[in-house]
């Protein structure tokens, strides 16, 4: 059984084909710079035919008719999906309606989906998306302290995302921790070029740092994370800017590049030990604003069995992982120097009572995982 997985960014292509259920990875790639004025690749289809012709050409598949199944991140499932589906024309046309709330992510996911069915007529496709994990934070969580009827009327509310990867990290730290995901209290703590947390309570999200965008939350890449919304209208005002220029700050202006230029947080860490002062000021800045997210979810969990670092940084950084949990003994959060430096799936010292735990993340065998089991 061959599963292709799609993974289309605003102008990026990240395709999977597994094995399944074996979960072998037969082929990977990416296609960046879509649409890009340099870039020979104009649209989401042409980077869908390079990526067929790649296939046939490599000799990956010997015709399209052994791809049985395709399966799709789509970032934006509203309040419509709190769970992966089988992509038909209602499904479609639900997709479409979400396209106000995540623009160019949605219309990307749209564009590898008609791109799909054009190539493969026969496969059946799957959506599963960022949001659909968080669909089971309570009311209190979820609702802004805005006028209600105006959040309802305008859909205005936490969705939350990176789910994927909060709930494939979460169920791989059951191997770990041998107990079922329904028993465990955990925070996950995602960290790549995106960056989020989540309160996991009982195996489901109760909480999250990215909000009704994935503009919220801890500081990111090139994304402010939490600010003061007065800025936006201070700057809108004073200085004459126009929503499309402040979005675009916010965006990709901001969090790590902002203050230091870079937001590669290898580039980062060497300019800091090179006495770079704006590179430590954003470090220290970054590893703030996860402390903080993670002492507020202790105190909404109550008890937590572990912590788990995934994505870019969270995986390979020892340092920003010690930074974050230096101090935190009175929370129980200890961490092993030697087991931390050997990226250990375990770092947390011997005899504490809070794990922590670095997890790969791996949404696409997730997506692959999801769209066999709804199809066969
Ligand atoms: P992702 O979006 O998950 O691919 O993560 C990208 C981020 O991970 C970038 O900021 C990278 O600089 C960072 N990253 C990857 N490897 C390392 C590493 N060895 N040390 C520090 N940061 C890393």
């Amino acid at each position: 059984m061959k599963i292709l997985v799609l993974n289309s960014g605003s102008s990026s292509l990240k395709y999977k084909l597994f094995l399944m259920p074996e979960m072998k990875v037969l082929f990977s790639g990416i296609v960046e710079a879509i649409g890009e004025e340099e870039s020979t690749i104009k649209n989401h289809h042409q980077a869908i035919e390079s990526t067929v012709q790649k296939l046939l050409a490599k000799g990956i598949v010997k015709s399209l008719a052994e791809i049985n199944a395709v399966g799709h991140r789509v970032v934006h499932g509203g309040v419509i999906f709190d769970k992966s589906v089988v992509i038909d024309e209602n499904i479609i046309a639900d997709i479409k309606s979400l396209i106000p709330l995540a623009p160019i992510h949605n219309y990307a996911n749209l564009e590898g989906i008609y791109a799909m069915k054009h190539y493969f007529p026969n496969a059946p496709q799957v959506a599963v998306f960022d949001t659909a994990f968080h669909q089971s934070l309570p009311k209190e969580a979820y609702t802004y302290a805005l006028p209600l009827e105006l959040c309802e009327k305008e859909n205005i509310r936490r969705y939350g995302f990176h789910g994927t990867s909060h709930h494939y990290v979460a169920q791989q730290s059951t191997k770990i921790l041998n107990k079922t995901l329904s028993s465990l209290n955990l925070i996950t703590i995602h960290l790549g070029n995106g960056t989020s947390v989540c309160a996991i309570k009982s195996g489901k999200s109760v909480d999250t740092s990215m909000g009704f965008t994935p503009l919220e939350g801890l500081v990111m890449g090139t994304r402010c994370g939490d600010i003061d919304p007065s800025i936006v209208l201070y700057l809108q005002n004073r200085l004459d800017k126009s929503v499309s220029d402040i979005e675009q700050m916010l965006n990709y202006q901001s969090g790590l590049k902002g203050i230091c230029g870079s937001n590669d947080m290898r580039t980062i860490e060497r300019m800091a030990l090179d006495g770079d002062q704006k590179a430590s000021l954003a470090i220290d800045i970054f590893v703030r604003s996860v402390k903080k997210y993670i002492g507020a979810y202790i105190a909404l969990l109550g008890s937590v069995d572990a912590i788990i670092f995934t994505g870019g940084i969270g995986e390979n950084s020892a340092s920003i992982r010690a930074k974050i949990v230096k101090n935190m003994e009175h929370l129980k959060l200890v961490i092993d120097p030697k087991k931390n430096l050997n990226h250990e799936v375990c770092v947390s010292k011997k005899d504490t009572s809070i794990q922590i735990l670095v997890i790969e993340t791996n949404e696409e065998l997730m997506i692959a995982n999801e769209s066999y089991k709804l199809l066969f």
